[in-house]
This record gives C-alpha cells, sequence and structure tokens, in this order.
C-alpha cells in the first residue's frame, strides 16, 4: 500500500506497457497508424460520426472554439466550477469568457441561471460534466439554440458516461443536445494516453476543420481558392508557383497549431480503452460504498443526482462531497490535515474560475457573480477514487473521514 491514498491515480498494466513498447519499436511515432485506430475505437465506444485526437482537452476546446468560428466580439458562457480550460479556449481565440451560476445538487452549469444571464453576444455555451455526472444537457440546448449558440460539452470528466432522457438513454459524445465534445486524457481523468484528448462531433464542416487546424491548417488536396482544381491548372494568381502539383503538394488554408497526439500515446489509449468498462464499473462501486458509508454523517453530503443522471450510467471522475466546515467546527485545511495524517489524501475542485485573478482583472468579475458556485466551493472536498483503489484502502479512507468528522 501507497504512505498516502491520492485523490486520482492511473491505473497502467503490463498490457499498457506492453502496447506503447510496441509503438517505439516500430516505424510510426506519430502520423501513424494508431493514431486513425483511436480514433476508430472511440468513435466506436460513443457512436460519434467524427473523432479527432489531439494532445490534450485543452487543445480540443481551442479547436472547438475555432471550428465554430467563435472570435472577437463573442461571449462564451460556461460553468465557475471546472477546470480553467473551460473558459481559457474563449479567451484564446479572442472571445469574452463569461460564468452562469450552478445547480446546487448537480454543480453542473443550471440551465435557469444561463438563460438569466444571457446577453446578445453569446455565441457558445461550454457545458461541463462536473466529476462525471451529466449536465442537463436538453435544457442548455434549448437555451442556447433559441438563442443562435452552439452547444460545446466540456466532458474531460465523463468519459464513457452516459444519460438519460425521457426514458431514452444517451452517450456522451453522440446526442443531438451537444455540436462538439471533449473529453480529457490528462492520467488524474478516467483514463490516459499521459496528456490527451478529442473532439468528438456529428458535424461534417466542424470536423473538417478542427482537423485541419489540428497540424498547421494545412491540406492536401489542391483547393478551388487557388485555382488548381483543373486537369491543366492555370498559374494561380496569388501564387503562381503553386501551380506543380506532386507528392510534396499541400496548401495552408489556415492559421493552425501543432495539437497532434502521437501514436504512442494512443497506443496506451487503446489499451486502456479496453479496460474502460471495469474502470467505469470499479467507480460506481467505490461511489456507492462512499455513499453508503457516508449516509450517517451530519456535517457531510454526499453528491446529489438530477433527473438526467442515472447511477448505472455515470463515469465517475470525482468524488466530490460538501462538508459544512462551520457546524463541524474544524477549517477544511485543518481536515485535510488531519486526513492526511491518516494517509488519505483530498483534492479541491474547483476554486470558482471568475475569482481567479486572471478573470477578475481581465473582465471585472468579483465574489457574488456565482453564488451556488462559491457557497459549493466553500465547503468542497474530493475524497480518493481511481480504479485501483482496493477494499483496504477503501475502508481506511471512510473510517479517516468519520474519525475526522465526527
Ligand atoms: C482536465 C480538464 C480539462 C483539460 O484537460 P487537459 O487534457 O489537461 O488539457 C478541461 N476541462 C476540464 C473540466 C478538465 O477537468
Amino acid at each position: 500500500m501507497t504512505s498516502c491514498i491520492p485523490y486520482g491515480r492511473q491505473s497502467i498494466s503490463e498490457e499498457d506497457i506492453e502496447a506503447v513498447c510496441a509503438v517505439l519499436r516500430s516505424d510510426f511515432l506519430t502520423c501513424g497508424p494508431k493514431v486513425e485506430e483511436f480514433e476508430a475505437r472511440i468513435m466506436e465506444l460513443t457512436g460519434a460520426r467524427h473523432a479527432i485526437a489531439v494532445n490534450s482537452a485543452t487543445s480540443a476546446l481551442h479547436l472547438a472554439m475555432l471550428a465554430a468560428s467563435i472570435g472577437r466580439g463573442d461571449r462564451v458562457i460556461t460553468s465557475p466550477n471546472t477546470f480553467l480550460a473551460s473558459a481559457n479556449c474563449a479567451a484564446y481565440v479572442g472571445a469574452t469568457p463569461d460564468f452562469a451560476d450552478i445547480d446546487p445538487v448537480s454543480y453542473n452549469l443550471d440551465p435557469a441561471a444561463l438563460q438569466q444571464g444571457w446577453k446578445p453576444d453569446v455565441k457558445a455555451v461550454v457545458a461541463v460534466d462536473y466529476a462525471g455526472q451529466p449536465c442537463d444537457m436538453p435544457a442548455i440546448a434549448a437555451v442556447a439554440r433559441e438563442r443562435g449558440a452552439v452547444v460545446i460539452e466540456d466532458a474531460s470528466h465523463a468519459v464513457g458516461g452516459g444519460f438519460i432522457h425521457e426514458g431514452e438513454t444517451w452517450k456522451i459524445g453522440n446526442h443531438p443536445w451537444a455540436d462538439m465534445t471533449v473529453f480529457s486524457f490528462h492520467p488524474v481523468k478516467t483514463m490516459t494516453t499521459g496528456e490527451g484528448g478529442v473532439l468528438m462531433t456529428n458535424n461534417d464542416a466542424f470536423a473538417a476543420k478542427a482537423r485541419q487546424l489540428r497540424s498547421h491548417g494545412i491540406v492536401r488536396e489542391p483547393s478551388h481558392f487557388l485555382g488548381l482544381v483543373d486537369a491543366n491548372p492555370q498559374p494561380s494568381t496569388l501564387n503562381p508557383q503553386l501551380s506543380e502539383r506532386g507528392p510534396w503538394y499541400h496548401e495552408m488554408q489556415d492559421l493552425g497549431y501543432n495539437y497532434r497526439i502521437t501514436d504512442i500515446q494512443c497506443a496506451l489509449g487503446l489499451s486502456q480503452l479496453k479496460r474502460l468498462p471495469q474502470f467505469l464499473t470499479r467507480r460506481r462501486e467505490i461511489v456507492r460504498q462512499y455513499n453508503e458509508a457516508f449516509s450517517g454523517l451530519s456535517w457531510l453530503r454526499t453528491p446529489g443526482l438530477k433527473e438526467v443522471q442515472n447511477r448505472d450510467l455515470i463515469s465517475w471522475h470525482l468524488y466530490t462531497v460538501q462538508i459544512d466546515f462551520k457546524a463541524l467546527g474544524k477549517t477544511r485545511t485543518e481536515v485535510m490535515a488531519e486526513l492526511k495524517q491518516q494517509q488519505v489524501g483530498t483534492q479541491v475542485l474547483y476554486i470558482p474560475a471568475h475569482l481567479q485573478p486572471w478573470y477578475r482583472k481581465s473582465f471585472g468579475y468579483a465574489p457574488g457573480k456565482c453564488p451556488a458556485a462559491e457557497a459549493y466551493y466553500s465547503q468542497a472536498l474530493s475524497l480518493p477514487l481511481y480504479p485501483a483503489m482496493n477494499q483496504i484502502e477503501l475502508e481506511l479512507v471512510t473510517k479517516a473521514v468519520y474519525n475526522v468528522l465526527s
């Protein structure tokens, strides 16, 4: 057993290591067959028509903004209860990141608050599935689309998850209420590629744009734009030298990036995907046992569920409880230190994004903007949750929580 049980940790098997080593012995470390194979498996898993694998979820969110032509003069609303990337992606393209408050039960973007805080320049909504619990996507999409905005689901926490709407089951990555969806494969998330992410969409135009911008905006096919599609092309007025077409031919059609993921990472991802069902089962089981164990603690509230959130479909990334530190008579720092002494690592996720210094300085956001997210934050504590956590460790955590909180 480790000296301290962390709040989250990757699970790497000998098969994972073998899969990575096999790529290291092969011809392609990047731009090879494992990338396409990984994308194909993600499409199988979710049913999404397109999957564009990239070097991080942050890159995927940036590409989603660019694909939807979000830019200067536009506003993007997201949840304050998220990792900063969900909002930063709007700033990358010159748009204004903004925040609407969370629902106090699910800790996800509240559709009513989204509607209330709507402004005419909002062009996109980034809905974050906090802890893996799906947002109320149908309600969020209804608000956003009625007002002409695209819906991007930041499902970095919700790989392999799903939800129920009006009796029907939907998979995250392929449902009618998100135009684009993002997963993260950072080691702390549900499954990992070391660093990595994927953008999924059923929209052909968004997919084509994101794919192109992933690799410097370069296309291989000659375009009409340069007048080079004829069998006997005339010299382009823009660039006569480009009229000679050979195997080396490529055009830069847009200013893109190097957001490519490697074959090494995708081999790890493919191997991890095989174990994803086990990961999800174990995570659900740990959450079930935690909920049961903590039901008798008066200062602690376990995660609540909304109508769309079905226990059997949630892909749990985090187990975050609410603790009434005032009633308990201990500060959060004291509770974390006492738990640490009993070998239990914890984390606080998240400081409301709108209260970060850069957001305050750049956009004038201040405390009181999102009261539910701020209240949630003051009581939030994430306990250890990862698939390799065994029964002994689980009992150690529940005992430690009881010792410290009662
Ligand atoms: C982790 C995370 C990201 C960023 O993921 P990276 O792959 O590390 O770039 C974005 N959004 C949320 C909600 C996350 O938790």
